[in-house]
């Protein structure tokens, strides 16, 4: 049975179609696991044990037919706990969501439902995903599956921690600064940050709603090229999201990759980069360039700005999004109070944690009135040169390699303390997310001290396809790299 969970999605799908394994084996595989794993990795808040079974088995009575079998159907599956689920507790690791049991389910897992995933939980995850290292979670820490003593990175550690150690065979995690590809990179699995707009983020607790968006988790390329076609698409739901003709990605993903243009970003190449990450990314841009890929050196002078602009708006959307956890509506509401300014001030102070906190503050600080001109103004300014420079680099080339962090998972009993230097190692992921590009964060190499690597492949908006066959190519030719 342990077999199970080495199996990709498409492997599992024809047996399941062939009746040579049952839905319900499969879940309990995962399931078994997940308990044998749990006390050491900790990446579920909710383990959606009798509803999992239960819905396998309506699966399995379900199957009369092999035609048209969604290839999802039957295949075990959890969702980063911002994402909502009706009737499950949906807590975005907050104190201040820890009894919320949403009306309604995300659009997201609304498709995945219709495609006949089996959902085994809900994944830890930083507080309102603001974070790195899944440590600031009201509920526990995540460990990485690689290490014990790291973080799986964050702020989607769960999602990228359970697919690693086998606890799910997918999860879909979101993205605001690099907390689908940070995690991703730090526990030797595939994550997409797709481009802003291609997935609904409709029932997706907001952080900061013009960079968040949901991407898939797995161990493969062709796996999460097959889940994000699951759930890509225009919703009316989420006035955000942009209605246009979507190709399936899967179906080219083999497609010759020779003859591109890669651009490496001048400016990344400076920032302080660890050697172990470093090495590896060299490594993955020869193999590229052995493939007659011709390589294009891009002088991008604005993403030296693009993390202080991200901090800024993220900061600032935060405040306004957060606004509405008053201790009346929704979420934890204190009980000791005097009048409803004490009622709103106590459910805040308690209700959220300190990173929260200092979100919100930064966030109010940076739109207050004669602020507004000197931060949030600005910051816009830059995130308008950084997607024009975006726009000119792919003039000059076909899609960007670029390391995902500076360096590999964080220790667990020595996490950096002091929060600018925490938020400088996104300084990687956040210009994608300013500039609403898509990235691929595809495994690269082992250190020495067995921490996984990762690189990030970026390209045009609505480019995740050719990402996918990048990705697909250098995985495939690199298979020591893999999680299998
Ligand atoms: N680490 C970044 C932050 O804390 C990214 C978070 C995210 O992408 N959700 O803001």
């Amino acid at each position: 049975m342990k077999d199970v969970l080495k199996k990709d999605i498409l492997s599992l799908h024809e047996l399941i179609i062939k009746k040579e394994l049952s839905c319900v084996e499969i879940t309990k595989a995962y399931l078994d696991n997940i308990s044998d794993k749990e006390t050491d990795i900790q990446a579920y808040i909710t383990i959606t044990e009798d509803l999992a079974l239960a819905d396998a088995k309506k699966k399995d009575e379900q199957l009369t037919s092999t035609d048209n079998v969604s290839l999802l159907y039957g295949i075990p599956g959890a969702l980063k706990d911002n994402i909502c689920t009706k009737n499950i507790k949906t807590t975005c690791a907050s104190k201040m969501l820890e009894d919320f049991i949403p009306p309604y389910d995300a659009t997201v897992y609304d498709k995945l439902k219709k495609d006949g995933m089996v959902l085994l939980g809900k994944l830890n995850m930083d507080e309102f995903a603001m974070g790195s290292t899944t440590t600031t979670s009201h509920f526990h820490k995540t460990h990485n599956p690689y290490d014990l003593s790291k973080s799986p990175g964050g702020s989607s550690g769960g999602s990228a921690g359970a697919v690693a150690a086998s606890q799910t065979v997918f999860s879909l995690g979101s993205d605001t600064g690099g907390s689908i590809r940070q995690p991703a990179s730090f526990c030797n699995v595939v994550g997409l940050k797709p481009t802003y707009g291609s997935v609904s983020r409709y029932g997706l607790i907001a952080f900061a709603s013009s960079l968040d968006q949901i991407g898939p988790i797995t161990k493969s390329v062709y796996d999460n090229a097959l889940v994000f076609d699951a759930i890509k698409g225009h919703d009316v739901l989420d006035s955000t999201s942009v209605k246009r003709l979507y190709d399936t990605s899967t179906c080219c993903i083999e497609k010759d990759i020779s003859k591109k243009r890669m651009g490496i970003i001048k400016q990344f190449c400076s920032q302080g980069i660890d050697d172990s990450v470093s090495i590896r990314i060299d490594k993955a841009i020869k193999w590229y360039a052995s493939q007659n890929i011709e390589i294009v050196e891009l002088d991008m002078p604005s993403l030296d700005w693009a993390i202080y602009a991200y901090y800024i708006i993220s900061s600032a959307e935060a405040s306004s999004n957060l606004a509405r956890y008053d201790g009346i509506r929704y979420g934890f509401r204190a009980d000791e109070y005097k009048d409803i300014s004490s009622l709103y001030e106590q459910s805040r102070s308690l209700g959220f944690g300190s990173e929260v906190k200092r979100r919100i503050m930064l966030g109010t600080f940076v739109l207050s009135q004669g602020y507004y001109d000197q931060y949030y103004n600005k910051a816009q300014k830059v995130r308008s040169l950084v997607s024009m420079q975006f726009d000119e680099a792919f003039k000059k080339c076909d899609f960007i390699l670029a390391p995902v962090t500076p360096s590999t998972a964080f220790s667990l009993d020595n996490i950096e303390k002091d929060a600018v230097k925490m938020y400088m190692e996104d300084i990687f992921t956040v210009p994608v997310n300013i500039a609403g590009l898509p990235a691929l964060s595809v495994p690269c190499g082992m250190t020495d001290e067995k921490l996984p690597v990762g690189m990030q492949l970026i390209g045009p908006r609505f480019s995740e396809s050719m990402l996918y066959q990048l990705g697909y190519a250098y995985e495939q030719n690199n298979k020591e790299n893999r999680n299998d």
